[in-house]
């Protein structure tokens, strides 16, 4: 299959939406990560995304939609969820609620409940509205590999393999959505974390005059393979370390988290950030961890995000802890 990179003027995006009303499949930019777009409501187009992407079919799909009177057509909402998405939406934060019958069941994998979020990318939310159905879109990568930010990054890994890829420049979070199991109001549960963090969950019910416990899921529960020990994975040997070696052993990339304050870059070096900040972290994340693996090295050792570094240094503690773990015993 050829795949069209396509630049997002009215023209293209126009025939892009008409393509994922007939079911095709297009790599669309969103604020967090590229996602692997097709109709939510066509069971046949989401079906094309498990096959190009070689996704197990018991890992299930987050839904995009323009607005919360879209969501509640595909999910029973209760008040603090509606809090949460009237707060933070359009935004990067995905809410997992009760399924409405019209959500196929291949999107939620068969589950009774499915995962929504109103994306904040202009040309992601320009598609949405274009097409008039909402979309399903994981990240547009191959299953297991490190999430893509930009389209030169879609199509490495799926060229060929799908017919559309809109290139909007890099996504300006770089990290996937914060994930939080909605469907008991009075206990939030985040399932992934990400730039939305507990507290500004807990702020934003507080505002509102509601009070909810938000805890996370404890690993070993965890069945939704997203959230694998093993995923957003480099092809290279991967560990990540609380200080970097002096001395590290022969061919072995090195991943910093922030520049260091004198010489060049050596051979072989790498960091998240210039400055320091979570947020430029965040977004050279998965740009840094593809040319470490694209380096040839035997070994790549990451230094993990200070505490400092808040929510997001968490978020991407999470992601890094993921690319160096082992596959989950399931
Ligand atoms: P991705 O879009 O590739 O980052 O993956 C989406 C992730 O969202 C999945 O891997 C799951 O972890 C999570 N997810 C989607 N739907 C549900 C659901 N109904 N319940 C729990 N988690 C979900
Ligand atoms: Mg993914």
């Amino acid at each position: 299959m050829k795949t069209r990179l396509h630049q997002p003027t009215p023209a293209a995006l126009r025939r892009l939406a008409a393509a994922l009303r007939r079911g095709e499949l297009a790599a669309i930019p969103t604020e967090t990560v590229y996602g692997l777009a097709a109709n939510a409501l066509d069971a046949r187009a989401c079906r094309k995304i498990f096959t190009a992407k070689r996704r197990p079919a018991n890992d299930p799909l987050i839904v995009h939609v323009p607005t919360l009177t879209a969501a509640e057509q595909l999910a029973e909402f209760n008040a603090v969820a509606r809090i949460l998405a009237r707060k933070f939406w359009p935004g990067p934060l995905t809410l997992v609620l009760p399924k409405k019958r019209r959500v196929p069941g291949i999107v939620t994998s068969g589950q009774t409940t499915v995962a929504l979020r109103s994306p904040a990318h202009p040309l992601a939310r320009r598609l949405l509205r274009l097409a008039r159905v909402p979309l399903a879109a994981p990240s547009a990568n191959p299953f297991g590999y490190v999430s893509p930010t930009t389209a030169e990054h879609v199509l490495a890994g799926l060229g060929g393999r799908i017919p559309h890829v809109l290139d909007g420049g890099p996504c300006p979070v770089g990290v996937e959505s914060t994930i939080v199991d909605a469907t008991d109001p009075h206990r939030l549960v985040i399932l992934r974390p990400g730039v939305v963090s507990s507290r500004d969950l807990r702020a934003a019910l507080a505002r509102a005059g509601r009070r909810a416990t938000v805890g996370s899921r404890p690993r070993e529960q965890v069945l939704a393979p997203g959230l694998l020990d093993q995923h957003y994975s480099p092809h290279t040997p991967f560990s990540l370390v609380a200080r970097l070696p002096r001395f590290p052993p022969k061919n072995t990339g090195l991943i910093r988290w922030k520049r260091p304050a004198r010489g060049g870059a050596r051979a072989g070096e790498f960091w998240l950030s210039t400055r320091g900040t979570a947020a430029e972290a965040a977004r050279r994340l998965y740009a840094v961890l593809r040319a470490a693996d694209a380096g040839g090295f035997g070994l790549i050792v990451c230094e993990k995000a200070p505490g400092r570094a808040g929510a997001l240094g968490e978020a991407i503690n999470d992601r890094l802890k993921r690319a160096a773990g082992k596959r989950a015993r399931r």
